[in-house]
Formats: structure tokens, sequence, C-alpha cells
């Protein structure tokens, strides 16, 4: 497939000036941002394309050659040349993250280089009870994490010392270097991006600017959560670099089966055993639901799965008000043993009711008349 012209695709006149350049670039990095699109490969080439684009155009040497020739003037400098794409998502952030870093939340600034770093996000998972996650409670989460070391306040350099200025790129984060004709960009090995070095290092952090410590976090888990459930705690992840803001926590929650009930949303299932006589006859018996116990009435005349529905006695809805339904399912049970008196009762009745039955042990009883 051959190339689309870098104007056509930025959405500029050929005369464009770099401010209109940058605008059209960030409105389709914007839309087309990955942060936005997640898991669209559509958007993720459209970005790539704009990137691709605003890389040469926003270059006076390489837009000069592309004016000149096109598409075939910035072939020829090898794969890592420009007008060859971008080879990953990071590339795009580590050049272009300043221009977008800040419209995102989640991700955006982490990317960026040479700048203030957002903290990153932590995930804790979480185990609960049937019963907890029924009624919610509140936990106590201990979560590691990094924070500003305290003997030099995250600035990694030994206290009475301070971080300079990285010389090698001047703070920028990014390295140039020419190649033929082209400018290209990479970051810094020096400061690993960051545009400062250490002479003298923080002893008690090595450097980093960053202590691992324990720390107490309450989360109130709110009642009727189910398995999957992410809560979110703002700003209680790992802290940003340089007084950016701290990331987020996401507790995943777990939650295990009741021994009792059987889940279903909002909604319980019981299965509740009776005797084929209750079934017949009809009783009112006792149930278990979340909070106690209940009576139910069981009609004469009930059959196998026949079921009862206790209105508003299940969870809590997350969504919404109210609660879900316990649905009471009938299980009859029929008797293993018999005494010598239930099976006269119960012979009676075949009687009464015509239903055929030989008595046990009849067929046995005749074979040893007959064989006799
Ligand atoms: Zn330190
Ligand atoms: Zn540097």
């Amino acid at each position: 497939m051959s190339k689309r012209d870098y104007y056509e695709v930025l959405g500029v006149a050929k005369g464009a000036t770099g401010k209109e350049l940058k605008k059209a670039y960030r409105k389709l990095a914007m839309k087309h941002h990955p942060d936005r699109n997640p898991g669209d490969k559509e958007a993720e080439a459209a970005f790539k394309e704009a990137s691709e684009a605003y890389e040469v155009l926003s270059n006076p040497e390489k837009r000069a050659l592309y004016d000149q020739f096109g598409h075939d003037g910035l072939r020829g400098a090898g794969a890592a040349g420009p007008g060859a794409g971008f080879d990953s998502m990071d590339d795009i952030f580590s050049q272009f993250g300043d221009i977008f870093g800040d419209m995102f939340g989640f991700g955006g600034g982490q990317r960026r280089r040479g700048g203030p770093r957002r903290g990153a996000d932590l995930r804790y998972d979480l185990e609960l009870e049937f019963e907890e996650a029924a009624f919610g409670t509140t936990k106590s989460l201990t979560i590691p994490r990094h924070v500003d070391c305290e003997t030099c306040d995250g600035s990694g350099a030994k206290p009475g010392t301070t971080a300079t200025t990285c010389g090698t790129c001047k703070g920028r984060g990014q390295v140039h270097h020419r190649q033929g004709f082209f400018t290209l960009s990479s970051t810094c090995p020096h400061c690993k991006g960051s545009g400062e070095q250490i002479s003298d290092p923080c002893p008690e952090c090595d450097g980093k600017g960053k202590t691992r410590v324990e720390r107490e976090v309450e989360v109130t888990i709110p009642a009727g959560v189910d398995s999957g459930t992410r809560l979110r705690l703002r700003q209680e992840g790992e802290h940003g670099s340089r007084g950016a803001p701290k990331g987020d926590l996401y507790v995943f929650l777990h939650i295990q089966p009741s021994e009792v009930f059987e889940r279903d949303g909002a909604d319980l299932h019981l299965r509740q055993e009776i005797s084929f006589v209750q079934a017949a006859l009809g009783c009112e018996i006792e149930v278990p639901t979340l909070e106690d116990t209940t009576t139910v009435t069981v009609n004469p005349g009930t059959q196998q799965g026949d079921k009862k529905i206790l209105k508003n006695q299940g969870l809590a809805k997350l969504q919404g008000s109210g609660r879900g339904n316990i649905i009471v399912y009938f299980d009859i049970q029929i008797p293993t043993k018999l005494s010598t008196r239930q099976r006269e009762l119960l012979e009676e009745y075949a009687e009464e009711s015509d239903i055929d039955v030989k008595p046990a042990g009849f067929f046995k009883k005749m074979k040893e008349k007959l064989s006799s």
C-alpha cells in the first residue's frame, strides 16, 4: 500500500506553519490516542501515521526533502531513519509525549520523559468471605509502595548536595545525533531521560530518590459486591516524581462462594430438602436467609423443583436500590430405609390408592417356595 501524503494525513495546507502542524497533530493524536481506544488496531495505525507525518513535517530538514522528493526523499537512511515510521508506541510517546501527555491521567503521564512523572498505579487482590461481600465491610490493606526518600527528600542526591543538570543532554532527557541529512533523537544514555545527574548519591536510597514502605490503607467495601468488582482509590498508588500526582490503587475483589446459597447477581438460590410426606401433606419449614431464618409454607401437593420466592431477601443491588430475591427450590427426599410399621402404612396407602406394589422380598419368597 502506498503511503498517504503527509499534509493530507494531518489535514493541513502545504504551506502550514509549525503551529498549525502541531495543532493538527495534537487533534489527531487525541482522537486516536491508545488510551482512548484500547485494543483498537485502526486507531493505533492512525495514531502512528499521524505521528510519522508530524515527525517529518515538524523537522525543517526532513520537510524540505519531503517537499522536493516526496516519500522517496526520505528513504535510504536505514530502518531507524525518518519516514520509516515508528516501531513502537513508546518511541512516539518519548518523542511527542509532551504534546499530549497531560491530557491523559492514566498512562500518558508515565510515558513522558524528562519531566515530572505521575506515580504508577498499583493493583491489590483482595479475598472476601461471602458474608463480607453480602453486608459490606471495611478492610485495612497493607500496601507496599515507594515513597520519596526522607533522607534526600526524593532528590536522590546526598543531603547537602544537589542534582545538577545532565551535561550530556543539557537537561532535555533526549540526545540528538546526526546521520547524513538527518537528526535522530533518543533517550539520553547518561541520565536515562531524567535530565539530571547526581554526582553524590544519597546513601539511604542509592540515588533512586525512593524508598519502599508499607502503608495501611482503609478500604470500604459496599454491600453486594461480586467477584470482578474493581475499586479505585485515587492517589493511593505510587508517588509521582518531582511533585507529580500519585498514581491510583485498584483493589480487585474475589468473593468466596457461600456454603448455603448459590449466587446469581443479587439473587440467591437455595436448595431446600423436604420429605415426600411434607410435599404431599404440606407444612411450614424454616429456611435460612442472609440475616437469620424465615418460615416458608410448603403447599400440599408440592412437586419436585417447585419454588418459593422470598422477595427482597437477596443481596443489595449495586446499581440502583433495593435487594434481590431468595429463590427456594424444594428437593423432595424419598426414604431409603423403612421400619416395619412405616412399610405397613405405605402398603396400606398403596392399597387405598390402587397403586400396584409388590412387597419387598416378595419375589425372593416366591422363588424359595417354588424351589422347595
Ligand atoms: Zn535518598
Ligand atoms: Zn541526560
